[in-house]
């Protein structure tokens, strides 16, 4: 999953000054794998993913990668999706203490349907400077673009400094499965330092071309669900007990929908609303920034900056009720009441640690059961310079002078299984588009500028060989 809104608002007069160029020949490589990409069916179900990863596979051992170095590596997502992830290794030249570097992205694609588009999703259309087609932006264009990129520095003759390792995985959209078993059973392969992640960062850009900034995404949200529940003897509704099921639970509610964890900053929330407070200047908003990154604990100031639509669960762990059941007749004392609490905990906050909260908060006549199906908390990753630096050049090679802006997802990618087991993750893919004209992930006519994805080649190949070059 992906949003290019992540770094709205970042309005500066920058525009886009040094549109990438590739050679013919490398610009008709880079069209054909995507092109195929784009047309191969990756949705879960459709059984495609073994032979996207195939022919990508083929495409790098005709690129130089040794066979054995080259790994399409089969597994069952979830019963009726067989897919598949793709694992590929350039080795450092020569001896190498550095850690290798894990490039992420992901082969499947969200469903679409050709009733609901204006041209078939599975063809590749070029139409008014835009590629049109399921997974032209979320996230074939990252794949495609890593993946060309590595190929363009080895047919240059680059000599990395330590192993570059590419990890593809097939089911990013629905189950996750293929992060899980990278970070755990395929580690002989993807152990790295860190990893690079094509599927988040980007940029934007507003119709009339000023730069919102790019986002540089270091850390996410956990998604923990919990089930409030209250029990009683119940009977029958014309002799109304003290205690009822369905009073209680509202009564719980009411104390969460009124209560606040207590806000947190991280180092990317820090340099984020450092940089927003810039933007929003002397504005009510932009004086609460203010407020609260001198004083982290000033609950009235982080509860003034989430009254923002746009600052929404940035300063704190966030809790709501999303769904109720309860009763069993129109005619009889319920016997039991239960509410769905979706929480988004911030990076790092154990689960149970929220749960004690929440159980405090409502006290023991209500139940608090947690999803079993719960995220690990994932801690943030390091604002890590050398990445820092690599991204901004890489970015500023192309859009001269616009913001690097650290972003916290509340969403989920496939990094978090790499967090989760202490290799930092950094979404530092480098298309763009128009907010939010472009913003079409997962909808109907998603769509990528057509300069976008040279941009992202260029891009790419300019973090690799500052990161693994001399
Ligand atoms: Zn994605």
């Amino acid at each position: 999953m992906r949003s290019i809104a992540a770094c709205l608002l970042f309005v500066s007069t920058a525009t886009l000054a040094a549109p990438a160029k590739l050679t013919p020949q490398w610009e008709a490589t880079t069209r054909e794998i995507y092109k195929t990409a784009v047309e191969m069916p990756t949705v879960a179900g459709r059984n495609q993913l073994p032979a996207l990863a195939n022919y990508l596979a083929e495409k790098l051992k005709g690129a130089g990668w040794a066979a054995a170095d080259v790994h399409v590596l089969p597994y069952t997502s979830a019963p009726g999706n067989d897919t598949a992830a793709l694992v590929a290794r350039w080795p450092a030249t020569g001896k190498t203490k550095a850690k290798p570097i894990l490039i992420l992205a992901h082969m499947d694609v969200v469903e679409a349907l050709a009733s609901d588009w204006d041209s078939d999703p599975f063809k590749l259309v070029e139409k008014d400077g835009y590629f049109y087609g399921r997974g032209s932006w979320d996230d074939k264009q990252g794949v495609v673009a890593s993946m060309v990129a590595l190929m363009k520095l080895r047919a240059a003759g680059f000599k990395p400094n330590r192993d570059i390792v590419l990890l593809y995985t097939g089911d990013e959209e629905t189950m996750g499965k293929g992060a899980s078993l990278g970070a755990n059973d395929w580690r002989k392969w993807t152990d790295a330092e860190f990893a690079l992640n094509a599927d988040d960062g980007d940029g934007a850009v507003t119709s009339s071309g000023s730069s919102l900034g790019f986002a540089l995404q270091t850390s996410e949200k956990t998604f923990q669900t919990y089930y409030f529940r209250v029990r009683n003897k119940g009977g029958h509704s014309s002799k109304p007990r003290p205690d009822n099921a369905i009073y209680q639970l509202a009564d719980a509610l009411k104390k969460l929908e009124l209560h606040r964890f207590s806000p947190t900053l991280t180092e990317t929330t820090r340099a984020y609303f450092t940089e927003r407070a810039k933007q929003e200047r002397d504005s009510a908003l932009g004086r609460a920034m203010r407020t609260w990154l001198a004083n982290p604990a000033d609950a009235p100031a982080a509860d003034a900056i989430e009254a923002n639509e746009l600052e929404v669960g940035k300063t704190r762990t966030r809790c709501v009720a999303t769904m109720l059941k309860g009763g069993h007749a129109d005619n009889a004392l319920p016997q039991l009441a239960e509410a769905t609490v979706n929480c988004r905990i911030m990076p790092g906050v154990a689960p149970k640690l929220v749960e004690t909260e929440l159980k405090q908060l409502v006290g023991s006549n209500v139940e608090i059961v947690a999803d079993a199906a719960g995220g690990r908390p994932t801690p943030a990753s390091p604002l890590r310079r050398d990445v820092i630096d690599a991204y901004t050049h890489a970015v500023h090679a192309i859009h001269p002078g616009v913001q690097i802006i650290p972003t916290m997802s509340t969403g989920a990618t496939d990094g978090l299984e790499f967090r989760a087991i202490g290799i930092p993750v950094y979404g530092v893919n480098g298309a763009w588009g128009i907010s939010p004209d472009d913003e079409r992930a997962h909808g109907r006519d998603e769509r990528l500028p057509v300069q976008a994805l040279w941009d992202n080649v260029a891009h790419w190949e300019a973090m690799i060989r500052e990161l693994a070059g001399k």
